[in-house]
């Protein structure tokens, strides 16, 4: 079995959504993991059922019809399910088709609470599956939920897996490193993940996967330096004089930080050894100035500079603020034969013509600004001398090299990633290297704790006064809408919903503006210049605007739902204000009643104001059954590698180099080679 539509059950349209999740293969699915569990392991006969408990009961149906409950738009479902020991009345609500499915004699096994009601004892909206010979799959026992999307279900999904687990599959983890680590073998802990038999055989199962995930990143991350090592880049000299005369022109001074992370860099790129440079700094640490002053150093000797930013948006953004930067600088910057304004960053984009591909690829501009756009084929350089990533962690050798085919054989740009996600020390050294990391340790000065606050679903009438008064101080405001579904066009929607009813009530005289996925590019982009210019008071988005945005006007972040994101996540948000010496307000609020559980852990973020510790904390926060570890770090492949299990992180790593110190090209593991080369190509390391 080798491709999705082979597997019973999944149409065009259900691959087509899988797809969207980044599905393409059955193994792929397999590593769709649940991202939690419902436990309805716990049989019972009907005369045991107690109410307040979660049970599965088997038996056949003995009635079924529907009731409409008048004044509502609700149909009621009533059914009686009878087994050797009594029978249990049944309710669904507005599922019509049960009638088809669940005709009287049918042998069924339903899962869910019971409850004591006025008639008796009483299952409510239970899960149901037709009984049949072997083990069930959506009743009886430790059932997986997926995240979903478009027309996949729960039980198409399940059912899916399921087919594709009966089918044999290979470990491919030397036998030698699986057992040196006591980790069960691959078949096993993927059933186990899926269809676990029991919750702590998930543990188990997980400990298995994470650790592959991490073997494979260290695996590939070693090979890529090696790679690198065989490779030169251009010597470019110290203009230590064009960075301190622009420093200058600023009209505030750097963060000691800022000065000591932009004098490594410089150093870094006066080496014909290509830099692999990481600049780590919580949000708003002033990493995009940093980045300025590594561009004008390579500018200064003729080298073009790209900056790669992982959305359109951000894109834009940078190139704003790098233009209001340097512009000033253009003149000084430009050298003979360089044109007027060699200094002067441009904005690629996928909408850009031939006319500015040609000034890149003649050398007219110095600075490139634009999302993977400047990774295609199309896109020549001239003299490239320094790529600068921001917030991507899946940029390696193969793309340096595809960005300079041009300009020569084996010489590639230096390469900066920027990120403000809290990397720790342990994952760091194995990225980079010990002296590879600049951390924007230091806040620049003036900066203002960000008042943090709980919003009661129902209580935040005072909580709009308080917008208000921003607002009428000419001030702007961030809303975030909640994280429903990975579809956009229920985010469309929910940010459509947010910004009627804040139209509406409590920001009536303001000027407002949506923003989502469902946008195109340019209105976009039309849409936040606006917001730069200070032409609009709020705007609605989703987090399109997570990472990066840097408007210092807004001084009001709101987000709607936080109930539903991760405190990593919640600290970016907020990172959007706090961006001047203004005072600046973060306003978090669930989106219905939530158990006080949820508000202890975003009070987390009342608290602490720092990443790192943020983290940390959440991860301490998360329980057993959360299934998910990393997946709003960001890092690609780590779908349930933990970035502070420092111990597996080393042994993942020695596990790794000892491979490679014994069988450098994988010529006698092919079937580690197989893995890690579908590894490399799905998450883009190369
Ligand atoms: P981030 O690290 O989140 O990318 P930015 O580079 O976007 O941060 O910087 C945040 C804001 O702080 C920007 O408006 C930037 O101009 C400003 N900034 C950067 N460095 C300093 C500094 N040393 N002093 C004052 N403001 C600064
Ligand atoms: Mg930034």
């Amino acid at each position: 079995m080798t491709t999705l539509d082979q597997i019973p059950g999944l149409g065009a349209t259900s691959v087509a959504d899988l797809g969207r999740l980044g599905i393409k293969t059955p193994f792929d699915l397999l590593e769709h993991y649940p991202s939690r569990y419902e436990d309805f392991s716990s049989r019972r006969l009907i005369a045991d059922a107690q109410s307040g408990e979660v049970v599965t009961v088997a038996g056949v149906i003995t009635s079924i019809k529907a009731r409409p409950i008048t004044g509502r738009k609700l149909t009621l479902i009533e059914g009686v399910i009878t087994d050797a020991t009594g029978s249990l009345n049944v309710i669904w609500f507005n599922q019509k088709f049960l009638l088809k499915t669940l005709q009287p004699g049918t042998r069924v096994l339903l899962s869910g609470a019971v409850e004591w009601q006025k008639r008796g004892l009483q299952m409510k909206s239970p899960a149901y599956e037709i009984q049949r010979s072997g083990e069930s799959t959506h009743t009886g026992r430790i059932v997986p939920i997926y995240p979903l999307i478009g027309s996949l279900t729960q039980k198409r999904l399940r059912t899916a897996v399921k087919f594709v687990l009966g089918h044999p599959s290979m470990d491919w983890l030397p036998d030698e490193v699986r057992r040196r680590e006591g980790l069960i073998d691959l078949p096993t802990a993927l059933r186990q993940i899926h269809f676990p038999d029991n919750l702590d055989a998930t543990e188990v199962a997980k400990k298995r996967l994470q650790f592959d995930e991490l073997f494979l990143y260290e695996l590939a991350h070693l090979r890529s330096r090696e790679d690198l090592k065989k490779l030169k880049a251009p010597v470019i000299v110290e203009a230590i004089d064009e960075v301190k005369k622009f420093v200058e022109s600023l009209p505030f001074d750097l963060t000691g930080a800022q000065r000591k992370a932009a004098w490594q860099i410089i150093q870094d790129m006066a080496r014909s050894e290509p830099m692999n440079r990481l600049l780590e700094g919580d949000v708003g640490s002033g990493k995009t100035l940093v980045a300025a002053m590594a561009a004008l150093n390579a500018v200064a000797s003729g080298h073009q500079t790209a900056i790669l930013a992982p959305t359109e948006i951000l894109a834009e953004q940078h190139y704003r603020t790098l233009s209001r930067l340097l512009d000033v600088r253009a003149g000084r910057c430009a050298r003979p034969g360089q044109g007027d304004h060699a200094g002067s960053p441009v904005l690629l984009t996928r909408s850009h013509g031939k006319d500015r591909l040609d000034d890149i690829a003649n050398g007219t501009v110095k600075i490139i600004v634009g999302t993977h756009a400047l990774l295609e084929d199309k896109v020549a350089f001239h003299k490239l001398g320094l790529v600068v990533v921001d917030e991507q962690h899946r940029f390696g050798v193969k793309q340096r090299q595809a960005m300079t085919t041009k300009s020569g054989e084996d010489i590639v740009p230096h390469l900066l990633s920027m990120t403000a996600t809290p990397i720790p020390r342990t994952l760091a050294l194995t990225l980079y290297g010990d002296l590879d990391i600049s951390v924007l340790d230091e806040m620049p000065k003036g900066r203002k704790m960000i008042r943090t606050k709980l919003v009661r679903h129902d209580g935040s009438d005072a909580v709009f006064e308080e917008v208000r008064r921003e607002l009428d101080a000419g001030r702007q405001a961030f809303f975030v809408c909640p994280l429903i579904d990975v579809s956009d066009e229920i985010e469309a929607k929910s940010v459509i919903e947010l910004a009627e009813s804040l139209k509406k009530g409590p920001l009536k005289e303001y000027k407002l503006a949506v923003l989502h996925g469902q946008m195109k590019s340019e209105e976009k982009q039309k849409i936040m210049q606006a917001f730069c210019d200070g032409k609009i008071d709020a705007l609605v988005s989703t987090t399109v605007i997570e990472v990066g945005v840097d408007v210092p006007n807004a001084t009001v972040m709101f987000v709607e739902g936080a109930e539903r994101f991760g405190l990593a996540q919640l600290h970016q948000l907020r990172g959007r204000v706090g961006r001047s010496d203004l005072p600046s307000f973060c306003y978090l609020r669930p989106s219905g009643f939530v158990p006080e559980a949820t508000y202890a852990r975003l009070r987390a973020l009342v608290e602490c104001q720092n990443g790192f510790e943020l983290a940390e904390r959440d991860l301490a926060l998360r329980g057993p059954g959360d299934v998910y570890g990393t997946v709003q770090s960001g890092f690609p492949g780590f779908k349930l590698a933990d970035l502070f299990d420092a111990p597996m992180i080393a042994r993942a790593r020695n596990s790794a180099s000892d491979l490679l110190r014994k069988d450098a090209g994988l010529v006698e593991h092919p079937e580690v080679l197989a893995r890690l080369g579908e590894y490399v190509r799905r998450i883009h390391f190369e």
